[in-house]
């Protein structure tokens, strides 16, 4: 189950992952943090909780590089996913 593996990974299903702010079933977008366009797997391993502003909203992550969306959007969360996805912060 989706929400079991985010909790497990440290993600709370309630919050996007990337402005922390709350989002119920209704606005709850799944983002692959490595987008699919630039190699991302389509696997729980990849899929964070996210609201539709910092997924697809304007300024959102889109097809964008997520270490370097992050940078600009919330560098406050570059620690977390660093540590979350640590073999992609390297690349
Ligand atoms: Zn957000």
């Amino acid at each position: 189950m989706r929400a079991a593996e985010w909790r497990d990974r440290g993600l709370d299903p309630d919050r996007c992952a990337y402005c922390l702010r709350p989002i119920g079933p209704g606005d709850r977008d799944v983002d692959h943090f490595v987008p699919v366009a630039r190699g991302g797997a389509d696997d729980p391993s990849n899929l964070c909780p996210s609201c539709p502003d910092c997924n697809r909203g304007p300024g959102g992550k889109f097809d964008r590089d997520p270490f370097e969306w992050l940078a600009e959007a919330h560098p406050d969360r570059l620690d977390f996913f660093r540590a979350l996805f640590p073999e992609v912060a390297r690349a």
